[in-house]
């Protein structure tokens, strides 16, 4: 059995690996690690192995965990789960960063209940990026409305998008989503002076990601183990 640590090392080491294939540099892509349903004690074994980016799909469980970490005060905590508009005041109280607006009523309600001692949330709108209706996200045509309702929000500031490619396509499928997010990343950054993050790339498509721009790759079960 591998620890926490050594298989932190191997994602480490794959994302170096593919940064030298795509001939860009090691420290241009995050990692983010999914610690969702996994145990505080988990994160902190990862936090001591020098972690400190972690990512939570469930408000209350997230918001549970941060509570029982808050002496590691320099975890950046991330959610990137659905989110419905009862829980927008947990996660403006609680998280650093929320990948997964897909909405402009849960922009405005993060944006107002977003505490005034803290810094603004740092926001990535996720993208429906293969229109699927099983999946949160805004479809690409409504991107750019969204975008600027976000922008407008001073409590907010946009990172950048979030994507979950469709599973199982073939590798011209995956190669042809991965590229139009690329482009839809780069049309922003331009033009976005915060605009820095796109958040793709999971444990199958980590090198494909990356090969096609992603800053951040997120990654759970490979550092953690399989969930129940
Ligand atoms: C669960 C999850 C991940 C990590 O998935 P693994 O298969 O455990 O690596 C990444 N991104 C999102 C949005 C998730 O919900």
């Amino acid at each position: 059995m591998q620890t926490i640590a050594e298989r932190l090392q191997s994602a480490y080491v794959r994302i170096d690996q593919a940064t030298d294939d795509a001939h860009r540099p090691r420290n241009s892509v995050r990692l983010l690690a999914v610690s969702k349903t996994k145990p505080v004690s988990d994160i902190t074994q990862a936090y001591e192995a020098g972690h400190r980016l972690f990512g939570e799909n469930y408000v209350q469980e997230g918001v549970d965990k941060i509570g029982q970490l808050q002496h590691l005060s320099d975890i950046e905590w991330h959610m990137i789960g659905p989110i419905q508009s009862n829980k927008t005041k947990l996660v403006a109280t609680h998280f650093d960063w929320v990948q997964s607006i897909d909405r402009a009523k849960i922009a405005r309600r993060l944006n107002d209940q977003r505490p005034d001692t803290s810094p603004p949330l740092n926001c990535c709108i996720q993208v429906n990026i293969n229109d699927e209706t099983s999946k949160s996200g805004v479809h690409p045509k409504q991107l750019q409305e969204l975008v600027e309702i976000v922008e407008s929000l001073p409590h907010l500031t946009l990172r950048g998008l979030m994507a979950i490619p469709k599973a199982r396509m073939t590798q011209e499928e995956q190669e042809a989503t991965l590229h139009t997010l690329e482009e839809l990343f780069s049309e922003y950054r331009t033009k976005l002076s915060n605009f820095d993050t796109l958040s793709v790339g999971m444990s199958d498509d980590v090198e494909a990601a990356i090969q096609h721009g992603s800053t951040m790759v997120r990654i759970g079960s490979a550092i953690f183990g399989a969930r129940d």
